[in-house]
C-alpha cells in the first residue's frame, strides 16, 4: 500500500456503521458463501423452492437480500441511503429485477428508473441514476439490430422505436433534473447497439456538462480503442465524454458463446491483461479530463486512481471523478476512500425478492472461494470482530 492518507486494511472505518450483531450475521453469511458446494446446492434449492412458491422469501430477505440490496421498493432503500450518507457515501439506486421480458415490464422498469432520477434530484445522498438497456426492451431485438445484415419487421421496428423513446425520455429527465445517469454495459452481442444509442444521448445531453455516462468493460480487447474513438468524437462534435469503467461481468458467458459459435472471444486472454487495460483506461481518462465513474473492487486500481488524481492535482472532492462499489461488498474500500474525502458511490439494488435473485446468485458465486482460501470480505469481517474483542 503506497498511499499515506489511508489504508484499505482499516477495518474499524470499514465497519464503523455495523453493530456486533450485524458483523456476526455477516460472518455467518460470508462463511456459507465461501463453501462452493454449499453455494451451488443453496442456489439450486432456493431456485426450486421459489418456483414452487415455498414461503422462503422471509429468510432470503433477512439474509442474502439484506446484505446486498436496499429493499423491495425505492422507499425501502431510504434507510440504507441515509446510513451510507452518514459516512459520506452516496447511493446509486439500481432497479435490479431481471428475467421479465415483455412490453409491460419494460414500461414498468422505465418508471422505476424515472423514480430514481426524481430521488437523485431531491437528495444529495443519491449521486447517479442507472439503467440497463436490456431492461427497457428485448435483448433479442438489440442483438438482431447489431447483426446489420438482417432487416427488421414492422413490429420489430416499432419495438425498437419504443426502446429509443424510453432511453431518450430517461436521459432527458436526468438532464432536466441535473442528475447524472449511467448506462450499464452488457453482453458483447448487444453492446454495439447500446453504445450507438448511448452515444446519441451523450451528444444531445452532455453539451454543457457530463450527464449521460456509458460503460466500458476493459476485459474486452476493443474497449480501449472505443474509448479513444469516443474522445475524438467528443472533440469533433462538441460534447463532454463521460464513462464508467469496469472490468466486465460476463466473462464465462462470453467465452462459452465464442467457443460454441466458433468466433474469436472478445475477452482479454488473461486477468493480467484485463488489469493492465483497466489501469491504462483510468490513466487515459484522467489525462484527457474525461468524467469518470470507476466501478471496481480491486484495491490496486482504486489506489492507482487516488495517485493519478494526486499527480494531476485533482482534488479528492472533484465532481467529475467517482469511485463506485456494490452495496454489501468491499466496504473496506468504500468507507476508507470516503473518509479520505473522495466521492464514493454504492450501487444499491432494489426490486421484488424473486426478481433480484439472479443478481443475488451472481454475488454469491463471486464470493465463493474457488481456491479454498477465505474471501477478502470474510477475512476483513473476522479481523474486525477480533479487533473489537481486543479493545
Ligand atoms: C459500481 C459497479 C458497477 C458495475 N457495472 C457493471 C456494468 O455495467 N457492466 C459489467 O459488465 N460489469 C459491471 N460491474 C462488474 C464488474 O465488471 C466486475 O465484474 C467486478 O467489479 C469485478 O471486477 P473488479 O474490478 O472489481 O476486480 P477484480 O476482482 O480484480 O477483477 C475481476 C474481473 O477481472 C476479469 N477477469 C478475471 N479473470 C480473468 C481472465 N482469466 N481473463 C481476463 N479477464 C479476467 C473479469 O472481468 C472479472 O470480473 C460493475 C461493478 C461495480 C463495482
Amino acid at each position: 500500500m503506497t498511499d499515506k492518507q489511508f489504508s484499505f486494511g482499516d477495518t474499524s472505518t470499514a465497519f464503523a456503521d455495523k453493530s456486533a450483531n450485524e458483523l456476526r450475521k455477516m460472518n455467518f453469511l460470508f462463511t456459507l458463501m465461501g463453501v462452493p458446494e454449499l453455494t451451488k446446492i443453496g442456489t439450486f434449492f432456493i431456485k426450486t423452492l421459489l418456483k414452487l412458491n415455498f414461503p422462503i422469501k422471509k429468510i432470503i430477505k433477512a439474509t442474502l437480500f439484506k446484505q446486498f440490496c436496499g429493499g423491495e421498493t425505492l422507499e425501502e432503500c431510504q434507510n440504507s441511503i441515509n446510513q451510507l450518507h452518514k459516512s459520506g457515501i452516496t447511493s446509486i439506486p439500481d432497479y435490479s429485477a431481471e428475467g421479465e421480458a415483455d412490453e409491460k415490464s419494460y414500461a414498468y422498469t422505465t418508471e422505476r428508473i424515472r423514480q430514481t432520477i426524481a430521488l437523485a434530484a431531491k437528495q444529495k445522498a443519491v449521486s447517479f441514476a442507472v439503467f440497463k438497456v436490456s431492461g427497457l426492451g428485448s435483448s433479442a431485438l438489440l442483438e438482431k439490430i447489431q447483426k446489420t445484415e438482417e432487416s427488421l419487421t414492422e413490429k420489430e421496428a416499432m419495438a425498437f422505436e419504443r426502446i429509443q423513446y424510453r432511453i431518450h425520455s430517461l436521459c432527458e429527465s436526468a438532464y432536466l433534473s441535473n442528475v447524472k445517469i449511467l448506462a450499464d454495459a452488457e453482453e458483447s452481442w448487444i453492446q454495439k447497439t447500446i453504445d450507438e444509442l448511448i452515444l446519441q444521448m451523450m451528444q444531445k445531453f452532455n453539451k454543457e456538462k457530463p450527464i449521460v455516462y456509458n460503460t466500458y468493460q476493459m476485459y474486452k480487447t476493443t474497449s480501449f480503442g472505443n474509448l479513444k474513438t469516443l474522445t475524438e468524437l467528443s472533440l469533433q462534435t462538441g460534447f463532454k465524454p463521460a464513462v464508467k469503467l469496469v472490468r466486465g461481468a460476463y466473462m464465462e458467458k462470453e467465452r462459452t458463446r465464442a467457443l460454441e459459435q466458433k468466433y474469436v472471444s472478445p475477452i482479454q486472454l488473461t486477468k493480467e491483461a484485463t488489469n493492465k487495460a483497466y489501469d491504462e483506461a483510468l490513466r487515459y481518462c484522467i489525462e484527457n479530463k474525461i468524467a469518470l465513474c470507476a466501478g471496481s473492487h480491486n484495491e490496486e486500481s482504486n489506489l492507482l486512481l487516488t495517485e493519478l488524481m494526486k499527480n494531476y492535482a485533482i482534488p479528492a472532492y472533484s465532481e467529475t471523478i467517482y469511485f463506485a462499489q456494490l452495496y454489501g461488498m468491499s466496504d473496506h474500500i468504500s468507507f476508507n476512500l470516503a473518509k479520505a474525502g473522495y466521492n464514493v458511490a454504492k450501487y444499491l439494488p432494489f426490486g421484488p425478492v424473486k426478481s433480484v435473485m439472479p443478481y443475488l446468485f451472481r454475488r454469491a458465486a463471486e464470493n465463493k472461494s474457488v481456491t479454498g482460501q477465505m474471501s477478502t470480505e470474510l477475512k476483513l469481517i473476522r479481523a474486525e470482530i477480533k479487533r473489537r474483542k481486543n479493545v
